[in-house]
């Protein structure tokens, strides 16, 4: 008898999808239908998203991670067959670059601090190579190797329930034969749901349009995405929610969508592109823009360093609220932060945005007739103020200070389920008690075999 020597591997990939319509936990999908009688899957695939203001991401910058236990004489066939799936599925394009990394055994700790710092900056290709090449069993790229970059970040990023919020997503998929095609899909089916599940379930529809938000557009190769809080509550909206045209697959992944896992570890640093995190004074009064964005500025108290301050149009009550803000108010601001060359000015694109103190604000004005209670009118300039009603003049009687009443109140604000980041945790998921653990469902995905 030979003994089976098991060891664990943790497998991470991202950069695999294209604007053309391809997308990366399909291929996560395709992955695990390939390997998934050769290994035993100890958590569900993981879909993290990175920093949301890498602008060369396309789709939300997600990656996915797998940690596996696999016999040791097996591990090398398998990586070859991850390999192959990559290549067969990637298709040619100058802002592909997909990248796998493996890990064997314990995840190191500068992988771990590689994947926070991958929710917060811009990291670079060399260094990802760099960690890859010295603490890594192997890893694969094509094209530049940015992939590797979300790779090592999923890897690390493993949402250890003592430490960090999570969520799931369970994602059906489409039949070939049907990609680009228009989905049809049962919408009073998903409201239905909704209702049923929340608030166990969220951002499947819009507060503010009541539009249903679970498809993406185009080609995709996904159906449909719904986000909640266990598995089984996932497979549940599965058996609810009607498609008119038969299924590919499902699968459930576990992710930091709707954690705030980002502005966790952010700060008030200001660097193009970084996440931010930080009280500011808002210093001017709010400009609406061509197209309705909303500009102000602030002083960040921490570092003292004046900041332009957006909210953008889709976010529309969000973006309203923000528009009543007045210099002396303060914030706590959530975004992130782009530099603008042309005016050498960093502007904080808001995600979320907390108000946390409303500044008075006055404005003056005639003063009230002393006989007859009327407001009187100013006499002209340095001449005092007379009353139109009883006649009194009184040329030394002064203007009157008058409280503005401010439309705002001190509260959390959240742009709407459409106009939100993956990341952004939803109204509906503040005050859920938190989990405790991962309960690992036995159907958590499926290959539909469709003849
Ligand atoms: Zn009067």
């Amino acid at each position: 008898m030979t003994l089976q020597r098991d060891t664990i591997l943790h497998i991470g990939f991202d950069d695999t999808d294209s604007l053309q319509g391809s997308c990366t936990t399909h291929l996560a999908v395709i992955i695990i239908e390939e390997i998934d009688r050769q290994v035993t899957f100890l958590d569900y695939p993981r879909l993290i998203r990175n920093n949301p203001n890498i602008p060369w991401k396309t789709r939300g910058n997600g990656a996915i991670g797998f940690t596996i236990k696999i016999a040791e004489e097996k591990v090398n066939q398998v990586i070859v067959t991850i390999k192959r799936s990559i290549e067969n599925y990637y298709q040619p394009d100058e802002n592909t670059n997909p990248g796998l990394v493996v890990v064997k055994g314990n995840i190191p700790e500068i992988i771990k601090e590689f994947s926070k710092r991958a929710l917060i900056e811009v990291l670079s290709i060399e260094e990802s190579k760099e960690i890859a090449t010295s603490h890594c069993f192997d890893h694969y790229f094509i094209g530049n190797g940015r992939g590797l970059i979300g790779g090592l970040a999923a890897i690390g990023n493993i949402l250890n329930p003592r430490n960090e919020d999570f969520t799931y997503e369970i994602i059906t998929y489409r039949s070939s034969d049907l990609f680009g095609t228009k989905r049809r899909l049962d919408k009073e089916s998903v409201y239905e749901m909704d209702k049923k599940l929340a608030p166990e379930v969220f951002n499947n529809i819009d507060e503010e349009t009541n539009k249903v938000l679970i498809c993406p557009a185009g080609p995709d190769p996904v159906f449909y995405g719904i986000r909640g809080e266990e598995a089984e509550k996932m497979l549940e909206a599965l058996s609810i929610v009607k498609t008119l045209e038969p299924l590919d697959a499902y699968c459930i992944f576990r992710t930091n969508q709707g954690t705030d896992q980002h502005f966790k570890y952010a700060d008030e640093r200001i660097e193009n592109y970084r996440v931010f995190k930080g009280d500011i004074e808002i210093t001017s009064k709010p400009r609406i823009l061509l197209g309705g964005h909303v500009i102000l500025q602030g002083i960040i108290e921490e570092n003292k360093k004046l900041v332009d301050i957006a909210a953008f149009e889709p976010s529309k009550n969000f973006k309203q609220k923000i528009s009543k803000l007045l210099p002396g108010d303060k914030i706590i601001a959530y975004g992130g932060v782009k530099y603008n060359q042309e005016h050498e000015t960093h502007t904080i694109q808001l995600e979320k945005c907390e108000i946390i103190f409303i500044s008075d604000h006055y404005y003056e004005t005639s003063p009230l007739c002393p006989k007859c209670n009327k407001r009187m009118t100013s006499a002209g300039l340095n001449k005092g103020h007379k009353c139109k009603k009883c006649g009194f003049k009184d040329s030394n009687i002064p203007k009157v200070k008058i409280k503005i009443v401010r439309e705002i109140q001190r509260e959390l604000l959240i742009p709407p389920a459409q106009a939100q980041r993956h990341l952004v945790k939803p109204h509906r998921r503040y005050g859920l008690k938190k989990k405790e653990s991962v309960k690992f469902v036995e159907n958590w995905w499926k290959k539909y075999l469709n003849e």
